[in-house]
């Protein structure tokens, strides 16, 4: 753990090194607004995206760096047969412990950082024009701020969020308000916005959106240089 942890440090000042060379794109928004949607509309336009879920997931799918510090710290039931984390599991503990949401937070955070770091920096040698964290929960880490030149929120009604997630998963009506109102408000994520991409229409709509954010970031872009 030790070792991890002062990788880390290391990795996150190497992530503010970024600052101000390259516009630093925080993308939120609760489960089910449209956080992916938006960062693939994103991606076609060339921005350099880092989904910190994605990263997470990949961390606890079968031989992911977290499987063995998570098998030791927990034990081995909660690794399924197939080598992954077994996240039914390991939910159902999380929500009733905060002990063991700090826990697990201990062994998966430093290694989704460093897989952070390690994806923009490689991203901004290729050349992006700017890059965008999605991070679903960056007004409840409070560590993002610092970094960030544009903090984008994606938004839509409770009720949009329960019906699209109850679409796409086996999750009930009660889970997914479970998951909910364990995650920061509507309002809570608007007042810090600078930017707001309302996602209740059609996708087509949301695109258009997505082209303005786009120009917008390209502003920041022209901006940081102009002023280096
Ligand atoms: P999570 O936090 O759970 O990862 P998310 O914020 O990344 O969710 P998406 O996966 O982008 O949300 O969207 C949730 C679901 O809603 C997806 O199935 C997506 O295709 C659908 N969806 C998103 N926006 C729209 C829209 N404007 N119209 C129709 N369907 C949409």
């Amino acid at each position: 753990m030790a070792t991890v942890a002062t990788k880390s440090t290391t990795e996150q000042s190497d992530l503010s090194a970024l600052k101000g060379h390259i516009p630093l794109i925080g993308l939120t928004g609760g489960i089910g607004s449209g956080k992916t949607v938006v960062s693939d509309l994103l991606a076609k336009l060339g921005a350099g995206i880092v989904d910190t879920d994605l990263i997470a997931h990949q961390i606890t799918a079968p031989n992911g760096a977290a499987i063995s510090l998570i098998a030791k710290q927990f034990g081995p039931d909660f690794i399924g047969a197939d080598g992954a984390l077994n996240r039914d599991k390991m939910r159902s503990l999380v929500f009733t412990s905060p002990e063991a949401r700090k826990s697990l937070e201990t062994i998966t955070h430093p290694l989704i950082r460093q897989e952070t770091t390690r994806q923009a920096l490689q991203l901004n040698k290729d050349g992006a024009p700017y890059l965008v964290f999605v991070v679903p929960l960056l007004i409840e880490s409070g560590s993002w701020k610092n970094l960030i030149d544009c903090l984008v929120v994606v938004d839509c009604p409770k009720e949009t969020q329960i019906q699209r997630v109850m679409q796409r998963s086996n999750l009930s009506e009660e889970e997914v308000a479970r998951i909910l109102a364990a995650q920061a408000s509507r309002e809570e994520r608007l007042k810090h916005a600078n930017v707001v991409i309302e996602n209740q229409g059609s996708l087509q709509k949301l695109e258009v959106e997505v082209q303005n954010l786009h120009q917008k970031i390209l502003q920041i872009q022209k901006d940081q240089l102009s002023s280096s």
